[in-house]
C-alpha cells in the first residue's frame, strides 16, 4: 500500500551540506531561511562529549535561539518525543534540528510529526502515510554513520510500556537538510563505528535483495557496500582516518537512500523486536542477526548476494553463485569477528519468544523471500 500511495507523492532527497566543517554552514542557512528560534533534539552522550558545542556556539553567534533537548535515549520512546515537543511549543520554535544518531533523529521526525498533526498521538501515525502534511523544516545532523535517517521516510519508536517499536512512514518525515559532516564522526567509538557501519550494510543489502528495486537504489546499494567494506575497518580500527569517516557517512546516507524506497526485511523485522523487548541497540541486533538471516533465506538470495560479494572483491575464487553468497556471507562473520561483534544476542526469556515471533512476522514485508527456518503454521 505504502509503495502505491507514494507513486503519488514526489520523493524528496535531503538537501546536502557535506565534507569538513559543513556543520558551520547551519547558523546561516537558519537565518536566510528566516529562522531564529529553533528545537536541537540530541542525547547526554553527545552533550556530555561537548560534540554539540561548535553548533550551539554557533547559532548564539547569529542571534538564533534554541532550546535544547538532550534526553533521547537508545531507542527512543513516545515520551521522549513528548517532552521534546514541549520544549518546541513553550519557545515557539520555527524548526529543528536533529544532531545525533538514529535515535535523535527519529525523536526529532517525531516531534515534527506531532506538530504536523497534532491531533494525533504517536501510536495513531504508526504504519504508513498517516501524517501527509509538511513538517517544520528539520535538518539533521548524523553523528553515527548507520542508520541513514537522514535521508529516510521512517521515524522508528519505542513505547516503553508495551514493549513495542514501530515504524512511522511519511513522505514528510524525510529531512528537508542533511550535513554529512565527518568531523563529526571522529569520536565515534570503536564498538559503535562497527555497529553503525553493520546497520548500513544491512540496509544495503536488505534493499538490494528485495523485490522493490529500481535502477535508482541498485546503484546506492552497490556504491554503499563497496564503500563499507572497502572503510568500516579502516574506521573501527584507525577512528582518526577522515577519509574513512567520510566514506562511512556516505555509504550510510546511500544506503538510507536505497532502503527507503526498496525497503528493509527479516534482518530488520527481528532487530526491532529485540530493540523493543530487551532495549538491543539497533545496529548492533542488526549484526549479529545479519549472517544468519542471509542463510536462512536460501537460495533465494544466492544470484544478488553474489553480485555483491563481485562489486566488494569478495569471493573470486569461487566455483558457483551459491558458493559466492556464501563467501560474501562469511565475509560478514569475518568483518563482525574481527570488530568483536558477538555471534549471538544473550539474555533471551523463553517465554519471550512466540510474541517476539509473532511481533517479527507481523512486521516483516511480504516482498522479501521467507528465511526456510521459518514456517507460518
Ligand atoms: P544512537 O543514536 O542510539 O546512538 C548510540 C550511542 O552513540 C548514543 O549513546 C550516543 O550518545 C552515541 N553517539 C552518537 N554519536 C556519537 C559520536 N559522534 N561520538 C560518540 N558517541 C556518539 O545510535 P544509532 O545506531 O545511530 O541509531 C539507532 C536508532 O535509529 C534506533 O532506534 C533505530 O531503530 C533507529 N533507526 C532509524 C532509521 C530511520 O531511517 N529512521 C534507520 C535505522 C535505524
Amino acid at each position: 500500500a505504502f509503495r502505491l500511495a507514494s507513486n503519488f507523492m514526489p520523493w524528496r532527497k535531503p538537501e546536502l551540506l557535506e565534507g569538513k566543517n559543513s556543520l558551520n554552514k547551519v547558523p546561516k542557512l537558519l537565518s536566510n531561511k528566516g529562522i531564529d528560534r529553533v528545537l536541537v533534539v540530541t542525547d547526554k552522550g553527545i552533550t556530555s562529549l561537548g560534540l554539540i558545542d561548535g553548533l550551539l556556539k554557533g547559532l548564539e553567534d547569529s542571534d538564533i535561539e534554541y532550546v535544547l533537548y538532550d534526553q533521547t535515549i537508545p531507542n527512543p520512546t513516545i515520551d521522549n518525543i513528548e517532552e521534546a515537543l514541549e520544549q518546541y511549543k513553550a519557545a515557539n520554535c520555527q524548526g529543528i534540528i536533529a544532531f545525533g544518531g538514529g535515535s535523535p533523529m527519529d525523536c526529532a521526525k517525531g516531534v515534527g510529526a506531532r506538530l504536523a498533526r497534532p491531533k494525533k498521538s504517536i501510536p495513531q501515525m504508526k504504519g504508513e502515510l498517516k501524517i501527509r502534511k509538511k513538517i517544520p523544516p528539520l535538518i539533521a545532523v548524523p553523528t553515527t554513520a548507520g542508520t541513514g535517517s537522514e535521508a529516510t521516510v521512517v521515524a522508528v519508536v519505542s513505547n516503553s510500556k508495551t514493549h513495542e517499536k514501530y515504524a512511522i512512514n511519511d513522505m514528510s518525515l524525510i529531512p528537508h537538510y542533511a550535513v554529512l559532516d565527518p568531523l563529526l564522526t571522529m569520536q565515534l567509538p570503536p564498538h559503535i563505528t562497527s555497529t553503525t557501519g553493520i546497520d548500513a550494510l544491512t540496509h544495503a543489502i536488505e534493499a538490494y535483495i528485495g523485490k522493490s528495486n529500481t535502477s535508482e537504489t541498485i546503484a546506492y546499494c552497490e556504491e554503499a557496500v563497496k564503500l563499507i567494506f572497502d572503510n568500516l575497518y579502516e574506521a573501527y580500527t584507525n577512528g582518526s582516518n577522515i577519509d574513512a569517516r567520510k566514506n562511512m557517512q556516505r555509504a550510510a546516507y546511500l544506503a538510507g537512500m536505497a532502503f527507503t524506497r526498496a525497503y528493509v526485511g527479516y534482518v530488520h523485522a527481528i532487530a526491532h523486536t529485540l530493540g523493543g523487548f530487551y532495549g538491543v541497540p539497533h545496529g548492533l541486533a542488526n549484526a549479529i542477526i545479519l549472517p544468519y538471516v542471509l542463510t536462512y533465506y536460501g537460495k533465494s538470495v544466492h544470484k544478488p548476494l553474489a553480485e555483491l560479494a563481485d562489486i566488494a572483491g569478495i569471493g573470486e575464487s569461487a566455483d558457483s553463485i551459491e558458493q559466492k553468497a556464501a563467501m560474501f556471507i562469511e565475509a560478514i562473520k569475518d568483518l563482525n569477528q574481527k570488530m568483536n561483534i558477538p555471534a549471538k544476542v544473550t539474555g533471551i526469556i523463553d517465554s519471550d519468544i512466540p510474541l517476539m515471533v509473532e511481533r517479527a512476522f507481523k512486521e516483516a514485508n511480504p516482498l522479501y523471500p521467507v528465511p526456510q527456518i521459518l514456517s507460518r503454521k
